[in-house]
């Protein structure tokens, strides 16, 4: 049984890193915002609750998330572990979590937000084909124009400087305390996200794998 949280500020490559420890572990990630929607779609009583929320705005209330994450998680496909993405995102949510069980690991990815804020302000899209270009790391050939289809590149609303930036603070008021939480618990790990997708998740294998190792060793 493996059971892990993962925290990252937006754009720290949070989805991408729990989709690959989901195929190395063989656990599913379970995403909490893809949840609550799978829930309306099906249109089951939970989903009819969370759609009244929804449809008014709001998030809902952490017993109604609390309740769809413990649905989820009974069902056999986390029979041997689970990959929490977007959950808890309050204190409230995380007490509920730990009457429900007791998490493993929690999986903190740390980056500098000059350096996300960077990354997001630089991107450059095609919207003739999505390619993605950044005018730091990634530039196309000709400034300004597609190296696929040429046509002129544009910057997303989403990855304007004053919307990223009250994103990341947004994150940062919200999962702080939570961090401290389960830092203070004593299974939170810090990750390095400056280390590039295959160095984070190298991290991040090597904390999980250290975590077995030390199970091991406390029941031989
Ligand atoms: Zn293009």
């Amino acid at each position: 049984m493996l059971k892990l949280i993962i925290f990252g500020p937006p754009s720290a490559g949070k989805g991408t890193q729990a989709q690959r420890l989901s195929k190395k572990y063989g656990i599913p990630q379970i995403a909490t915002g893809d949840l609550l929607r799978e829930a309306v779609v099906r249109q089951t009583p939970l989903g009819m609750k969370i759609k009244s929320y929804l449809d008014t705005g709001r998030l809902g209330p952490d017993d109604l998330i609390v309740q769809l994450i413990s649905e989820r998680v009974a069902e056999p496909d986390c029979s041997e572990g689970y990959i929490l993405d977007g959950f808890p995102r309050t204190m409230g949510q995380a007490r509920e979590l730990e009457r429900m069980t007791e998490v493993d690991l929690v999986l903190n990815i740390v980056v500098e937000f000059e350096e996300l804020v960077g990354r997001a302000v630089g991107r450059r899209i095609c919207p003739q084909c999505a390619a993605v270009f950044n005018v730091k790391s990634n530039p196309p050939r000709v400034d300004g124009r597609c190296d696929r289809c040429e046509s002129p590149l544009t910057q997303r609303d989403d990855d304007r400087e004053d919307t990223v930036r009250n994103r990341l603070k947004v994150y940062m008021d919200q999962t702080a305390p939570l961090i401290e939480h389960f830092r203070t618990k004593g299974n939170l790990v810090d990750i390095d996200g400056s280390a590039g997708i295959d160095g984070v998740f190298d991290q991040m294998v090597r904390a999980i794998d250290g975590l077995s190792g030390q199970t091991q060793a406390e029941t031989h």
